[in-house]
C-alpha cells in the first residue's frame, strides 16, 4: 500500500471512528494520524487495516479495534513526561502509539513470534523509547518501577499486586477485566497504596494468559 493513500486513510479513520466516537484527546487523535497501522498487520490484510475492527495478528491473537486503543489511551491520561508499562505487546502498534506521545514505555509480550516481529518492526520505523520484554506480564516488571501508567491489552481475571506495587502513587491503570458479565474496561488509579476503580463498559479482549512456571524474561 502507498503511504499517500494509507496517510489518507488514516485521516478519515480517526474523523470517522475516533472524533466521532468523542476521543478528544489531540496527543492521541495525532499520533493514530501518525503510526502507519498497515505496517502492523500480516500483509494479506493490510488493506483492511484501517477499517473499525480488530485483525488476526497471528498466534490466535489479535490488533485491537482502533477506537477501543484511543479509548484506552485517552483513559490513560498521557503526558509526554510519562514511563509507561504495556502488558501485551502484540504488533506493536500500541506501543508505537504510547511512544509517540510519552517518555518511555516498557512492554512484554508471551510469545516469542510475536514479541521478535513487533522488535523487528519498532526498530525498523525507528522508535528508540521502547524497551520490549519477553515474558509473562501478570509478573509485572520490577526492574524498571515505578511507572506512571499501565496499560493492559489482554482480558485478565483479577488485578495482579504487581502490577499495584509497580505503578506510582498517583498513576492510572487502564485494562479489560473479566467479570460476571463478561468484560469491562476499567481505569483505576493509586492513592494510598490502594486502587479505586471505574467501569467504561463492556469490552472484548483475548485473555492474558498466566505462565504457570515464573520464565526468565528477555529483553532484546
Ligand atoms: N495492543 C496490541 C497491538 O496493538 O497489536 C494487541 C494486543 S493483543 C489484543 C493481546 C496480547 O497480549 C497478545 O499478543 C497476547 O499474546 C498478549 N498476552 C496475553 N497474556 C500475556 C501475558 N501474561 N504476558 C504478556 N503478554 C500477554
Amino acid at each position: 500500500m502507498h503511504d499517500d493513500g494509507a496517510c489518507e486513510r488514516r485521516k478519515k479513520m480517526v474523523e470517522r471512528q475516533l472524533i466521532a466516537r468523542g476521543i478528544a484527546d489531540q496527543r492521541v487523535l495525532e499520533a493514530f494520524l501518525k503510526v502507519p497501522r498497515h505496517l502492523f498487520v500480516p500483509e494479506e490484510y493490510e488493506d483492511l487495516a484501517y477499517q473499525d475492527s480488530p485483525l488476526p495478528i497471528g498466534s490466535g491473537q489479535t490488533i485491537s479495534q482502533p477506537y477501543i486503543v484511543a479509548l484506552m489511551l485517552e483513559l490513560l491520561e498521557l503526558s509526554p513526561e510519562d514511563r509507561v508499562l504495556e502488558i501485551g505487546t502484540g504488533s506493536g502498534y500500541q506501543t508505537a502509539l504510547l511512544a509517540e506521545i510519552v517518555r518511555e514505555v516498557y512492554s512484554i509480550e508471551r510469545i516469542p513470534k510475536l514479541f521478535f516481529e513487533a522488535k523487528e518492526r519498532l526498530h525498523r520505523l525507528g522508535y528508540t523509547n521502547v524497551y520490549l520484554f519477553l515474558g509473562d506480564g501478570s509478573k509485572g516488571l520490577p526492574e524498571f518501577a515505578p511507572y506512571d501508567k499501565i496499560i493492559v491489552s489482554a482480558c485478565a481475571k483479577h488485578i495482579y499486586e504487581a502490577w499495584v506495587e509497580e505503578l506510582r502513587e498517583g498513576g492510572i491503570m487502564v485494562l479489560p477485566l473479566e467479570d460476571a458479565h463478561g468484560q469491562s474496561l476499567v481505569r483505576a488509579w493509586k492513592r494510598k497504596g490502594k486502587l479505586r476503580l471505574e467501569y467504561h463498559g463492556g469490552c472484548i479482549f483475548v485473555p492474558l494468559v498466566e505462565e504457570d512456571a515464573h520464565g526468565e524474561q528477555e529483553n532484546l
